[in-house]
Formats: structure tokens, C-alpha cells, sequence
């Protein structure tokens, strides 16, 4: 499944040992010619030398061999392949109102056994995950574009202002324009 996210924003995941991306893309660097997670935390290859695929058997076809490390060939558990279907679904929808019933149909599993499956593995329900995800979104246009927090607001699939800055703040401990504004460091 092609993964709806740029360059950029993959960039940043791994700069950030974002592990919630784990399994959907790889980071291939040319000049070692190893292949790592998004949460990897060996030292970040520069810019220039990364190459992102999103699928194990190409980038071990282009050449590349797992990290030591963070050893990217290995599945954590045998729910891994689910879970990380349902991740990539929620990245790519989400701007659509997602609910539990669509990602089960998805998947093709009962929305009963999903979740506790899904909750089971991360720590976490696809609801949460999903905001997540959709602040993510919010924190990579708020740097990289010009839309007003409102716009981004509905940009990234919030129904509601508010809510969407009550998200925010949880997730990122400040304020969509304090974020903007590079004051996210700042904030404890
Ligand atoms: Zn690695």
C-alpha cells in the first residue's frame, strides 16, 4: 500500500525516533547500504544519503540489510501485520470521519476484536492512535505552510475547533500557534 506521507514528514519522524511509524516505512541509507525503523536510535544518516520505501522486500531488493540495531526484518509479535494495517489505513484516511466499524471492515475483523487486538499491541485504541496521527499532520503544516490554525484544524479531520485544541495541547504541551511559533521547545 503506497503510505500518504512526503519526504519531508518521514524526515521528521525519524529525526524524531518516532516509533508510532515503525513497520510502515523504512529508512535506507545509501552510503552504508543498511536499512533501519523510524524509531531507530543509531545516528541519523545526513539528509542527501536517505532513500524511504515503504515495503520490506523492495528495500532489501535495492540492496540494503536490516539495522543491527533496530533490527527492521523482525516482527515483534504475530499481530504485528495487523496492527500495522490498521496504521496505515488510519494514515491515509485521516481526514475522512473515521469510526472503529470502518477500519474493522477493513481489516476484516470485528470491531470487539480490533480494538482489544489493537490495545493489546500499542498500548492504545485506534481513536487515540488516530489523533495522533492527525496531530502529527497539524504539527508538520503548521511548520511547512502558510493555512491558518482553523483551516488546519479541519485539514487534518477535527470536526471541532476546540477539540482540536485540546488535542493539540495534550499531545504537544502548547498551543497550535505556540508550536508555530517554535515555542514548543520551550514548554516542559
Ligand atoms: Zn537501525
Amino acid at each position: 500500500m503506497k503510505l500518504n506521507l512526503t519526504f519531508e514528514e518521514m524526515w521528521e519522524k525519524i529525526i524524531a525516533c518516532d516509533y508510532k511509524y515503525d513497520g510502515l516505512f523504512f529508512t535506507a541509507v545509501k552510503t552504508t547500504k543498511i536499512y533501519c525503523r523510524p524509531s531507530c536510535k543509531s545516528r541519523k544518516p545526513k539528509k542527501v544519503n536517505v532513500a524511504f520505501y515503504d515495503d520490506r522486500k523492495a528495500v532489501e531488493a535495492a540492496g540494503f540489510r536490516p539495522c543491527k540495531r533496530c533490527q527492521p526484518e523482525v516482527e515483534h509479535s504475530p499481530h504485528d501485520a495487523v496492527v500495522r494495517k490498521v496504521i496505515a489505513f488510519l494514515v491515509n484516511h485521516y481526514k475522512e470521519p473515521i469510526t472503529l466499524s470502518d477500519i474493522a471492515e477493513q481489516i476484516g475483523l470485528s470491531p470487539y476484536y480490533l480494538d482489544r487486538l489493537f490495545k493489546q499491541e500499542t498500548e492504545e485504541t485506534p481513536r487515540s492512535y488516530l489523533e495522533k496521527i492527525r496531530i502529527d499532520k497539524a504539527a508538520y503544516l503548521l511548520n511547512s505552510t502558510k493555512l491558518t490554525n482553523l483551516e488546519i484544524c479541519y485539514e487534518v479531520g477535527f470536526h471541532s475547533p476546540s477539540n482540536f485544541y485540546k488535542v493539540f495541547r495534550n499531545l504537544k504541551n502548547c498551543s497550535p500557534s505556540e508550536y508555530r511559533r517554535g515555542l514548543q521547545y520551550a514548554v516542559e
